[in-house]
């Protein structure tokens, strides 16, 4: 029993993951309740990150600057490349705040159900990279799913000649788990224990 433009903002809100219909509702109802004080920051923080979203050159990452904050961190490690299948998982392992170096962003994983070939994730791209020179260790960081760990076979085959060190994150992770539904204890454990892909 709301006007269209609340019913509008409702059933935009539960889109979002973790926002079902009745909890958008209640996140509306709390915005107009607070309509003076955090409505206006919601629409200024949404309003300063719309038009400035953009992706990263060198990594994939999604940022408000291209290259993204991390990528442009001159405390960050450039001589190790964890590469991860998408956004999120970066997002996840930066948050476990124990891996210092960069990222790479594939964009997806290889699947041969739904068609997704070497061509069509940012495989050239991390070649590139370490051809550039100056890495040392490069860590696969995909989902425990088959096509998480076909993915990382085909990159590590990729980089057999390349004097690079190569090692994947620890068993111990569910099977099939994704990252970012992982804690940061269990990112940060995963990844402090990495080992030479076998
Ligand atoms: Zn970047």
């Amino acid at each position: 029993m709301a006007s269209q433009e609340i019913e509008n903002l409702a059933s935009a809100l539960a889109r979002l993951p973790g926002l079902g219909p009745r909890s958008a509702r209640r996140a509306v109802l709390w915005l107009v309740k607070h309509r003076e004080t955090a409505l206006e920051q919601v629409l200024d923080a949404l309003g300063a990150v719309k038009d400035k979203l953009v992706e990263c050159d060198t990594c994939g990452n999604v940022d408000t600057q291209n290259p993204c904050t991390i990528c442009a961190d001159p405390k960050r490690d450039a001589k190790s490349i964890c590469v991860v299948e998408d956004v999120a998982d970066l997002w996840a392992l930066d948050r476990a705040r124990l891996f210092t170096g960069t990222f790479h962003v594939l964009g997806g994983r290889l699947s041969a159900l739904d068609g997704i070939r070497p061509e069509d994730l940012a495989i050239d791209s991390l070649l590139g990279r370490v051809e550039q020179g100056g890495v040392d260790e490069v860590v696969l960081a995909m989902n425990a799913t088959l096509e998480g760990q076909t993915t990382a076979h085909y990159i590590a085959e990729r980089l057999e000649d390349h004097a690079v060190r190569i090692t994947q994150l620890a068993h111990g992770l569910p099977v099939g788990g994704e990252l970012d539904y992982l804690d940061e204890g269990t990112l940060a454990q995963a990844l402090r224990a990495r080992r030479p892909l076998g």
